[in-house]
C-alpha cells in the first residue's frame, strides 16, 4: 500500500507597521526591554484599544495578493488563555468573521507542473510579549512586552500541500508575496515569519483525511521541510504496522532533526472566542477595498514572465532575480534603454551578489546605485577600461561608493589604446624574452600567450588585449 501526505500550514507574518495594532507604541525591534509599553498594550484596567489604519490596509494588500475575497465586515474576537507573555489574559484576532477568505497560490509541484494551494482566510490579530529564561535552569524568567500588541496577520491554508518540497515552495512564494507588497519584511531571525504545519498520511487515491499532526513554531523553511520529512517517515511507518495515530502536537528538535511530542488533542486550548466588546466591527467600502487592488504592485510571478521576455533572459536569471524585488528592481533599473541587458543581469548575479554575500549587505546598503553601474558598463562598453580591470573597480566602487570614472582617473586605469604605445611594449618584451621569441618563429605557437602575459604585465593589466594581440602577432610573424 502507498501512502501521500496531505499538509496545512498556518503562518505568521509580522505586518511592518510604525505602531502596534491598538495602540500608538512603537513596533521597533531590538530596543531596551518594555520601553515600547502603554496601558493599552500591557492590559491595564479600563485602557480601551484603537485599531490601527495602517495594519488594515497591509492586511487588505496581503489578502489581495494571496487572491483572497476581503470581507466588507469583519470582526475583531477575544482569544482567551493564560500565558505570562500575554497580559490581558485573551488575545485579539479574527474568529468567525475574518477580514480575508477563499484565496490561493500558485505553486510548482515536484513534476514541476503548476497547482493551486487553497488560501482558506487570512486574519489579523496581535502578538504577544517575548519570555526570557535565565540561563540557568533554576533561574529567573523575564517578560519582554515591546512585541506584545504588534500586529501579525495569519494566512491558513487549505489541507492542498502533498510534499515537503511542496510545503517548502510554497513558503517560498508567501515570503516573496509579503516581501513584493511590502506588507513585511520577513525577516526570519527577528520572528517576522512563524509557521506551524499540519500534516496527515492517507491511502494514494483516498479523499478523506487522516489523523493530523501539528508542529509548532518553526522559524527556517529548511527546517519545516525536515520536520515534514520526518513525519512522513515516521506516520508512515505507524501506519503500516496497522497502529493509529493520535492527534498531537510536537515540537522540531533541531539538534536530533527529528518531532517530539508536546500536547494531546484533549489537552489543546479552549479558547471560548467572542466578539471584542472594545472594538467595533471592520467595516470596508467596495471602494476602498478597490483603491489598494490598484495600488498592488507587479507580483513575484507577473514580474519574472515580463522580465525573461522583455530583457531575454533565461529562467535561471528571472528566478534569481526575482527572488527579491529589490533585486528586481535593481536590474530593471540599471538595465532600462541599456543595449544588452543580459549583460547586466550577468553581472548581478555573479558579481553583484559576491559582493552583497561577502559583506553581507542588503542591496539597498550597497554604495553601487543602479546608475553607477550602468556608468561603469559604459566605461567598458567605450573600451576606456578592460573587463578584467572593470572587476577591480567595482570592488573599489563597492568600497569607497566613487564612481566608476572617479576610480580609474584616480587610479590611472585607463585602458591604453594608443598603438604607439603599445608597440614600444612589445619590442621591449620582444627583445627580453629572446629564446621563446624564437621557439614561438620555429613553430611553438603556444608560447604566444605567454609573451601576451608578459606585455599585459608590462602595462598592469591596462593595455588593450585586442591590440596587443593583433600587433604583438603582426611583429612575431614579421
Ligand atoms: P484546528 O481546528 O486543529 O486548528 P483547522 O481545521 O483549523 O484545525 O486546520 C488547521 C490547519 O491544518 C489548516 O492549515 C488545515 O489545512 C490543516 N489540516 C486540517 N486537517 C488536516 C489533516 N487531516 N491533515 C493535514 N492537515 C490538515
Ligand atoms: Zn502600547
Ligand atoms: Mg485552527
Amino acid at each position: 500500500m502507498s501512502f501521500e501526505a496531505v499538509i496545512g500550514l498556518e503562518i505568521h507574518i509580522q505586518l511592518n507597521t510604525q505602531t502596534k495594532t491598538f495602540c500608538s507604541c512603537s513596533t521597533s525591534f531590538g530596543d531596551k526591554p518594555n520601553s515600547h509599553t502603554c496601558p493599552v498594550c500591557l492590559g491595564l484596567p479600563g485602557a480601551l484599544p484603537v485599531f490601527n489604519e495602517q495594519a488594515l490596509n497591509k492586511g487588505i494588500m496581503a489578502g489581495l495578493a494571496l487572491k483572497c475575497e476581503v470581507a466588507e465586515f469583519s470582526i475583531f474576537a477575544r482569544k482567551n488563555y493564560f500565558y505570562p507573555d500575554l497580559p490581558k489574559s485573551y488575545q485579539i484576532s479574527q474568529y468567525e468573521s475574518p477580514l480575508n477568505k477563499g484565496g490561493y497560490v500558485l505553486i510548482n509541484d515536484d513534476e514541476g507542473k503548476k497547482r493551486k494551494v487553497g488560501i482558506t482566510r487570512a486574519h489579523l490579530e496581535e502578538d504577544a510579549g517575548k519570555l526570557i529564561h535565565d540561563e540557568n535552569p533554576k533561574g529567573p524568567s523575564f517578560v519582554d512586552f515591546n512585541r506584545c500588541g504588534v500586529p501579525l496577520l495569519e494566512i491558513v491554508t487549505e489541507p492542498d500541500i502533498r510534499t515537503p518540497d511542496e510545503a517548502y515552495r510554497f513558503l517560498q512564494a508567501i515570503k516573496e508575496m509579503m516581501q513584493y507588497t511590502e506588507v513585511s519584511e520577513c525577516n526570519m531571525e527577528k520572528g517576522e515569519l512563524r509557521v506551524d504545519v499540519n500534516i496527515s498520511m492517507r491511502n494514494f487515491g483516498d479523499q478523506g483525511f487522516g489523523v493530523k499532526q501539528e508542529i509548532k513554531n518553526m522559524n527556517s523553511f529548511a527546517n519545516v521541510k525536515r520536520a515534514l520529512e520526518y513525519e512522513v517517515k515516521r506516520q508512515t511507518k505507524i501506519l503500516r504496522s496497522g497502529q493509529k495515530l493520535i492527534q498531537q502536537t510536537r515540537l522540531f528538535d533541531v539538534s536530533k532533526s527529528a518531532t517530539v511530542p508536546m500536547r494531546m488533542k484533549e489537552e489543546a486550548h479552549d479558547y471560548r472566542y467572542f466578539p471584542d466588546p472594545d472594538l467595533v466591527p471592520v467595516t470596508l467600502t467596495h471602494d476602498q477595498i478597490e483603491r489598494i487592488q490598484n495600488s498592488l504592485p507587479e507580483l513575484p510571478q507577473n514580474k519574472r514572465e515580463r522580465l525573461k521576455k522583455q530583457y531575454n533572459l533565461t529562467d535561471y536569471d528571472v528566478e534569481v532575480l526575482c527572488s527579491s524585488h529589490k533585486l528586481a528592481n535593481y536590474f530593471e533599473a540599471a538595465a532600462n534603454g541599456y543595449k544588452s541587458p543580459k549583460k547586466i543581469a550577468n553581472w548581478i548575479l555573479s558579481e553583484l551578489i559576491r559582493v552583497l554575500n561577502e559583506r553581507r549587505i542588503e542591496i539597498d546598503d550597497c554604495k553601487v546605485t543602479p546608475t553607477k553601474l550602468r556608468d561603469l558598463f559604459d566605461l567598458m562598453d567605450s573600451k576606456v577600461i578592460s573587463g578584467k580591470i572593470a572587476k577591480a573597480v567595482f570592488d573599489d566602487m563597492v568600497e569607497s561608493g566613487q564612481s566608476a570614472s572617479e576610480i580609474v582617473e584616480k587610479k590611472g586605469l585607463k585602458q591604453v589604446t594608443d598603438r604607439a604605445e603599445i608597440v614600444k611594449v612589445i619590442v621591449e618584451t620582444i627583445e627580453e624574452n629572446e629564446k621563446v621569441v624564437r621557439d614561438y618563429r620555429d613553430g611553438k605557437k603556444k608560447v604566444f600567450g605567454f609573451l601576451v602575459g608578459k606585455v599585459m604585465q608590462k602595462t598592469h593589466g591596462k593595455a588593450s588585449p585586442k591590440l596587443v594581440n593583433e600587433i604583438l602577432r603582426e611583429k612575431l610573424e614579421s
